[in-house]
């Protein structure tokens, strides 16, 4: 009975979706020790709780799998962590952010596992750094997706099967369930969401076509699991073609990863400059 190893049931993945679903990953005083320090609080006032918008960075891919690999052999994985610190750097040092990696290392985290992290931790926007691949080598270009149910265009649906397809270096008992779980987050999907993530495609575009070769079509949309999230505005820039050479020289290339973190930067901050507020969760 192998097969039944991996069935999930129903109420297990309840269980697990109301992990996924809880807004806060605030931890219980279940334990006695944590009983014991309540009853004895210390006299020091509690900190102020910091709230500067969270900005979650998803670098693409890593550990067993590597995502695209370029016409010299780079990895994506290398490319958008290091891109992600980048922009991590950026972000922080204008102070406003709050700013998270969904990875900092060369692990491997599965797709709903960055959602989750990204729920858990209260992020204000997530941004997933990914370079592109193609047969064509000389397909060069830079374009930012939004999450949405029907594809803008066939480019942008293939996209989608291929980041998702991420999905394979699962553990095999947990693909349906994530399958299962995309769908759910996927339908509860606000509206505001949408909104706003659009509002930050448009306004990172507008600052990444200041300087680099954006794709005829720079703002796609297509059903990206990791931007499923129902609640936060996020998006998927595919920083460049890792299969064209002068790509992807430019991506191994520091000084421009770092002039694409600074153009990322002005879009976020531009996106909070026209947005009313950020998307908050509220059950
Ligand atoms: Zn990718």
């Amino acid at each position: 009975m192998l097969f039944r190893r991996h069935v999930i049931t129903g109420a297990a993945l309840g269980v697990w979706l109301s992990g996924v679903l809880s807004p806060s990953g605030t931890p219980g005083l279940s334990h006695p020790a944590a009983a014991r320090t309540s009853r004895h609080p210390p006299h020091r006032k509690p900190a102020r709780p910091d709230r500067r918008p969270l900005v979650l960075i998803d670098p693409g891919h890593g550990g067993k799998d590597p995502g695209c690999i370029g016409a010299s052999g780079t990895f994506e994985k290398h490319i958008a962590l290091a891109a992600a610190r980048a922009l991590r750097r950026h972000l922080q040092a204008g102070g406003r952010y709050r700013v998270l990696l969904t990875r900092d290392s060369d692990v491997f985290i599965p797709l709903q596992g960055r959602v989750e992290i990204a729920r858990r931790a209260g992020a204000a926007l997530f941004i997933s750094l990914h370079a592109n691949a193609s047969t064509d080598r000389s397909a060069h270009g830079t374009c930012v997706y939004r999450f949405a149910w029907r594809a803008s265009d066939a480019r942008a649906a293939s996209m989608a099967k291929w980041e998702n397809s991420a999905e394979r270096f699962e553990d095999p008992g947990l693909r349906g369930a994530s399958r299962q779980v995309l769908h759910i987050l996927a339908t509860l999907m606000r509206r505001e969401t949408q909104v706003h993530a659009a509002k930050l495609q448009q306004a990172l575009v507008k600052n990444l076509a200041t300087h680099l070769t954006m794709l005829p079509v720079p703002a796609p949309h297509a059903r990206f699991a990791v931007l499923s999230a129902p609640d936060i505005p996020g998006v998927l820039v595919e920083m460049g073609f890792l299969t064209n050479k002068r790509d992807e020289a430019a991506l191994r290339s520091p000084a421009h990863r770092d002039r694409l973190a600074r153009s990322i930067r002005l879009g976020v901050d531009r996106y909070f400059a026209v947005a009313a507020r950020p998307v908050r969760w509220r059950s």
